[in-house]
């Protein structure tokens, strides 16, 4: 990864005192050093991917107190890397993406939560949900509850969340039960500041060796007989013991509200996570000053499991209504606020999600526009009109703008980067499928799933990272042509290897692989992998973006190692070879698995590298050539055939100048970063010969230069102004 956290790993070093300015995720990782933790592991995945980046960056500082980083294969095995802190009085951080992570995870978490842990463990998630989520819109909340893990939703402001990671820890030891902390994209991104305390060096770590491994208990494998205790601990003393410290050490905030607490009075219990954005909005009905004190009582649960019943029913007792407010559904939180009144005989009114929408981001509007319902029920005394006009002045702009649009606007999904390597490959499919016929696309995640938008829209099913191949196990035999599963070099690692191709060889599947081996988990953040080309090789190839893929062959030996016979390797630019290498693959007359290796560097990856290694050249005076494409406007004849083929951002359209041409023609725009894939596609699909290659030289030599002007001077002779 070429990307530099210098800065942010220069502040896990502030000591007592100083202060830490930076996002909500830096905290996080800073309070994990606060806390002695002697071990991290993760998989990267928004919005989470900052705490493992930055702690793989600060290496050096890590040794220095001992503490052991790894970058997991997937989540599962980071979650088993907590089975450290089952024996061992070892503090242990883990962090993923959710949901999607946590499935992955969640056979190494059950059996994890089962025995317990005697070290803190803590589970940082990245609870993509909502407008900005990448994935499937579930909720943490459910592992937590059907393994009875502890699960943290903190208030999204440093000094809260800093605490919340140091008392996950203690919470986690005090009642022998592995802590989720869930942070949303929100609360990640949140900016402030917060005092720091010193990291403290793990009493047991890799600088202070245990001298034995801990004796054999049974007890402490999630195996029978030893799971039907380990069932009855969860609920006759871990639970308990984990409700007895968040009363203790007041890890739920109850925020007094100016109003007269009456005793027919309301109040709002809400997730940590959500307080800010329920203090904004009821900021809009002018009940909450700009430092959050609000109106009325509010129960932020730090902790959203286990609740406490005494401490819920104590603050809904003497209340005439409680609002319940709660992100996404199912409703797990209200349910059980529900039960626990009526097990208390109170007669206190419950909302939620009667009057707040059941699914969804719970924006600042959603949540106001539930807050007007149940004031207008049960405090019909408080000024809503405010928040009510507010609520109505945005649906009539909306309403305004949208009668001013003739049409909706086009949707904008998100695409490859120009230049990169996987656009050519969908090239040569779209090409290959005109001859062979339409094929069955498994698709995966990944920066190859762009492909899914236009201009090429393929991909017919999505199952998982790394599930492609496996997900056409029951559609290839129901089929006359071969079905294609496509992946990435990261997918291939994380879940493909196992799931796809072991289980393909097995079975002896007819089907096609095709790889995407550009070097890195591009989609996270262009994190390495096993099979990313190191240093060394980086460095005696710069500006290669073919070959340098090339030189790490651990996916072909390892797939040949496997048993895969039929195995091709293509550079992902040459459009032309890879369109005949798939339809090769599509009806060559040999049988099982055939894999085409899609061989280019990711661009974003390769220019964050060459754009450096040029600046230095030009610096010192050293001959520079950049290549660029360009469309000629008198010959193009404006079918945009070559758009409909690549899609890249810089190939895009003019008007022309020409009277006789109606349609805008082709052009490339600044930005273009010369990868070819224009030329390819003229030469493999036949296209008009509109396109040119250019190459500029910077710092030419003398030679060069004279040329130049003989040329100019030819030119100009011909063409005169
Ligand atoms: S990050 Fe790399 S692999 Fe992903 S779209 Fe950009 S260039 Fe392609
Ligand atoms: S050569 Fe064509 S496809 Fe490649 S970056 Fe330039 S405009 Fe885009």
């Amino acid at each position: 990864m070429e990307v530099s956290f210098g800065k942010e790993v220069r502040q896990l070093r502030l000591g007592g005192g100083e202060t830490l300015h930076g996002e909500g995720i830096l905290a996080i990782t800073k309070a994990l050093l606060q806390s002695g933790v002697a071990y991290v592991g993760g998989y990267q995945g928004a919005p989470v991917s900052h705490l493992l980046d930055v702690m793989v960056q600060a290496a050096d500082y890590m040794a220095e107190l001992g503490v052991h980083v790894e970058a997991c294969s997937n989540e599962a095995s980071a979650a088993a890397m907590l089975g450290a802190s089952i024996h061992y009085p070892l503090r242990g951080a883990v962090t993923w993406k959710s949901v999607v992570g946590t499935n992955v995870a969640a056979d190494a978490l059950s059996n994890l939560a089962s025995p317990g842990v005697m070290g803190g463990a803590l589970i940082i998630v990245g609870e993509d949900y909502g407008e900005g989520a990448s994935v499937i819109q579930e909720r943490s909340h459910a592992f937590a509850m059907k393994s009875s893990l502890l699960l943290l939703d903190p208030r999204p402001q440093l000094p809260n969340m800093v605490r919340m990671v140091e008392q996950g820890f203690a919470l986690s030891e005090a009642c022998n039960t592995p802590a989720i902390l869930q942070l949303r994209v929100r609360a990640c991104h949140v900016r402030g500041s917060f005092e720091c305390r010193d990291n403290v060096p793990p009493a047991v770590s890799r600088k202070a060796l245990l001298a034995e491994p801990a004796r054999f208990d049974y007890e402490k494998l999630a195996h029978p007989p030893a799971t039907f205790r380990q069932e009855k601990l969860k609920t006759e003393q871990r639970l308990p013991a984990a409700r007895r410290y968040i009363v203790e050490q007041g890890l739920n905030e109850i925020f007094a509200g100016r109003r007269s607490v009456a005793s027919d009075d309301v109040g709002i219990i809400v997730q940590g996570g959500l307080h800010n954005t329920l203090v904004r909005a009821l900021q809009q009905f002018d009940l909450a000053d700009a430092f959050g004190a609000a109106e009325f009582p509010i129960l932020a649960l730090n902790v959203t499991y286990p609740l406490v019943p005494e401490q819920i029913a104590d603050f809904c007792r003497g209340k005439r209504a409680v609002l319940v407010v709660e992100e996404g559904q199912p409703e797990y939180i209200e349910q059980e606020i529900a039960t626990t009144l009526r097990r208390q005989d109170l007669g206190t009114a419950i909302h939620g999600k009667d009057l707040l929408q059941m699914a969804g981001e719970y924006t600042v509007e959603v949540v106001a526009a539930g807050l007007v319902k149940f004031l207008a029920r049960h405090a019909a005394d408080l000024p809503l009109a405010a928040a009510q006009d507010w609520l109505t002045a945005n649906a009539a702009r909306r309403q305004a703008v949208a009668a001013q649009l003739a049409a909706p606007l086009p949707p904008r999904p998100p695409q490859f980067c120009t230049g990169c390597p996987e656009r050519p490959v969908f090239s040569a499919l779209k090409l290959a499928q005109a001859n062979v016929g339409p094929v069955h696309v498994a698709a995966d995640i990944g920066c190859h799933s762009f492909a899914t938008f236009e201009p090429f829209g393929f991909g017919h099913t999505i199952l998982g990272y790394g599930m492609s191949l496996a997900s056409r196990a029951g559609v290839s035999p129901m089929l006359g042509r071969r079905a294609l599963a496509v992946m990435g070099d990261g997918g291939f690692w994380h879940n493909g290897l196992l799931t796809g191709v072991e289980s393909a060889l097995f079975n002896k599947t007819d089907a096609v692989l095709l790889i995407m081996k550009n070097g890195y988990t591009a989609a996270t953040g262009t994190q390495e992998i096993i099979s990313t080309p190191d240093e060394e090789q980086k460095a005696g190839a710069p500006d290669k973006r073919l070959s340098l893929v090339d030189r790490n062959q651990t996916i072909e030996r390892t797939l040949t190692g496997l048993g895969v016979t039929w195995l091709r390797t293509v550079p992902s630019y040459e459009v032309d070879a890879m369109r005949r290498t798939l339809e090769e693959a599509f009806t060559t007359d040999a049988g099982g698995l055939k894999v085409i290796v899609a061989e280019g560097e990711c661009q974003l990856e390769r220019q964050r590298r060459v754009k450096p290694w040029l600046a230095s050249l030009l610096k010192a005076g050293q001959r520079v050539v950049r290549v660029k494409y360009g469309v000629d406007d008198d010959v193009c004849s404006g079918d945009h055939s070559c758009i409909r083929l690549s899609g890249c951002p810089t190939l895009t359209l003019k008007d022309s100048d020409d009277p006789l041409k109606v349609d805008p023609v082709a052009t490339v725009i600044e930005g273009c970063v010369g990868c070819g894939l224009c030329g390819e596609n003229a030469h493999a699909a036949t296209l008009c010969p509109s396109f040119y290659r250019v190459e500029v030289v910077q710092n030419p030599g003398f030679g060069e230069r004279l040329l130049a002007a003989v040329r100019r001077g030819v030119i100009d002779w011909m063409q005169p102004a």
